[in-house]
């Protein structure tokens, strides 16, 4: 049976039906229609094809007054193809010999239509692909498909199938209960769509490049999280092994549980910290429930963009003071919000940016709205009363924004006194470390902070020039750049020097293949997604610090990815078996 390989995100397995977002905003459930309705079924497929011709027509003329009969023509493609009846014909077949439904069975001939124009080698019709997906959402909509807010109200547990899919989206089909894991044609280990289905614990595959043309609603899929495998209609054997493969995973986790309440402690005496990384106050629970000991990144922007609108000072308080009542006497690092880039609210009011990951994004943009981060701050240090709380500013790339927020977060403590409110003066304050300017310049950011973060996920796509969401350059995207390891090095030896503590955040904190390195490296501090604690605890519970600097020190002098890679896993093979 085919199948395709993408980049696993969240390690489990899972069998289910799919469920294809065909555009962004439609959805085309598998429907067989009685014998009787077939006729109904017919005559709305007509008016669908005459509705979205004089649509067409309708736009040519209006394109045609303001930019000239010439440009215009772009839309010839679609009136001639729409006014040709072959492809009329061929779904009127689809509806007769199967009862398909009208809106499905265009879905199901329009994809087969496009995937045959993107299979051709040729750019131009590779191009057209994307006047057939025009026109299939021209017809889609005539047809009176579902719209994207009915996802909501899924009624079976599904498998997502999508070109892409945004924060924002997989939280909303989170939040459903239905959601069994998902399969995009984009997306990268780092996006962020990634990072919180590997926190949810939700079964993905991303970076396959074409699924959502492969795959129809209804379809059986596997999704194999942990090698980036997506099965489309198993056989039997197939299922077999997979149910099989998912219950070994399930005795793997069960193993790793034992140590819960055991220290990340090495061989040789030396107490590593491992902390949650969370997107949600409730996902606390679960990092506490995987042996966290405090939570070392809150992403507080999935508070942004979750909400329809945006969240008050008070709301963003009371999630603080919940956050800090769930996590007891441990501490909670609070990031103060990360948007733009890839999380922009649906309906935040975003000007298109040519180069989102380098404009106006996280800090830079709580500095240019000023109201929204004064709010922010403020609920931050009102929380503090109620616990362990740290600030942790994102994206900082050059000292003065470090000056800035902290002079932004003395303004709102002045304020806060002012109005009586009751909070820690002396609340630690930190940045992340993830732009190669943040790196280089670590020693003049450790001087004036209490912690640095380093955050690898960006890190690694600034300096390696590799955008983290873009599955086209997906395989240039590795923490195991020779570049990438000396910068790291290079953080955590300033950070001893200044006597500023150092931690690492981003998604190679939580791949066992990098838990020996950077033990030799110095680091101890670990934060990750609560799923990912056990595997690196068990690691750190079978290595000593003088194998681990041992290890390091090979590693530093090896010239590619490819060395590091191999032998990084030789090591770890040595500690733990075959991961
Ligand atoms: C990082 O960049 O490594 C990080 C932890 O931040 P985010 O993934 O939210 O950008
Ligand atoms: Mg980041």
């Amino acid at each position: 049976m085919p199948l395709k390989r993408g980049i696993g995100v969240s390690s489990g397995v899972v069998i289910g039906d799919a469920l294809v977002l065909e555009t962004e905003e439609t959805r085309v459930p598998r429907r067989s229609v009685p014998n009787d309705q077939i006729k109904h079924e017919l005559e709305l497929l007509n008016r669908t094809f005459d509705s979205a011709r004089v649509e067409v027509g309708q736009e040519r003329e209006r394109f045609a007054s303001r930019a000239g009969a010439d440009l215009a023509d772009i839309f010839g493609f679609h009136e001639r193809w729409l006014g040709d009846p072959k492809p009329l014909q061929e779904i009127a077949s689809l509806i007769e010999s199967n009862h398909y439904s009208a809106a499905y069975a265009i879905s199901i001939f329009m994809r087969r239509y496009r995937r045959r124009f993107q299979e051709m080698g040729s750019p131009f019709l590779q191009e057209r692909a994307k006047d057939v997906l025009d026109i299939e959402r021209r017809l889609l909509h005539h047809v009176g498909a579902e719209t994207r807010h009915e996802l909501e109200s899924l009624e079976q547990p599904v498998i997502i199938v999508a070109h892409d899919l945004t924060p924002s989206q997989l939280i909303m089909l989170e939040r459903t209960k239905r959601l069994l894991g998902f399969a995009t044609d984009a997306g990268g280990t780092t996006s962020h769509t990634a990072i919180i289905a590997a926190g949810l614990g939700i079964p993905a595959v991303v970076g396959l490049e074409d699924i959502a043309s492969h795959v129809s609603s209804g379809d059986t899929l596997v999704i194999d999280g942990l090698h980036g495998v997506v099965v489309i209609n198993p056989d039997s054997s197939q299922r077999e092994n997979y149910a099989a493969e998912a219950e070994h995973l399930q005795e793997v986790r069960a193993t790793l549980e034992e140590l819960r309440d055991l220290k990340a402690e090495t061989k040789d005496g030396t107490v590593i910290e491992l902390l949650g990384n969370i997107e949600f106050p409730l996902e606390i629970k679960d990092c506490m429930e995987k042996g966290a000991t405090g939570i070392g990144l809150f992403r507080t922007e999935f508070l942004f963009l979750e909400s329809q609108h945006q969240p008050t000072e008070e709301e963003q308080f009371r999630a603080y003071r919940d956050a800090l009542e769930t996590i007891g006497d441990r501490p909670l690092v609070i990031r103060t919000m990360d948007l733009g880039g890839d999380k922009c609210h649906p309906s935040g009011n975003w000007e298109p940016e040519k180069n989102p990951f380098l404009g106006l994004r996280s800090i830079r943009y709580s500095l240019q709205n000023l109201t929204m981060f004064r709010a922010q701050l403020r609920a931050i240090v009102r929380a503090s009363a109620y616990g362990d709380v740290r600030v942790m500013f994102p994206l900082i790339s050059r000292i003065m924004e470090l000056r800035q927020a902290k002079f932004v977060m003395s303004l709102v403590m002045e304020d806060l006194e002012q109005d009586g409110y009751e909070f820690k003066s002396d609340i630690p304050v930190g940045v992340m470390i993830e732009t190669p300017a943040a790196a280089i310049c670590a020693r003049e950011l450790a001087r004036e902070t209490d912690f640095m973060s380093i955050g690898t996920n960006d890190l690694i796509q600034y300096t390696l020039a590799v955008d983290r969401t873009n599955e086209r350059v997906a395989q240039l995207y590795t923490p195991a750049d020779p570049s990438i390891l000396r910068l790291l090095r290079g953080v955590m030896r300033d950070g001893r020097r200044y006597g500023t503590s150092v931690s690492l955040c981003g998604e190679m904190a939580g791949d066992p293949l990098f838990t020996i390195l950077l033990t030799g490296m110095g680091l101890r501090t670990f934060s990750m997604s609560a799923g990912n604690i056990p595997r690196v605890k068990k690691i750190i519970r079978s290595i000593t610090v003088a194998d681990a600097e041992k290890v390091m020190r090979r590693v530093i002098s090896f010239e590619t990815e490819r060395e590091v890679l191999n032998y990084l896993r030789d090591e770890t093979r040595k500690v733990w078996g075959d991961l």
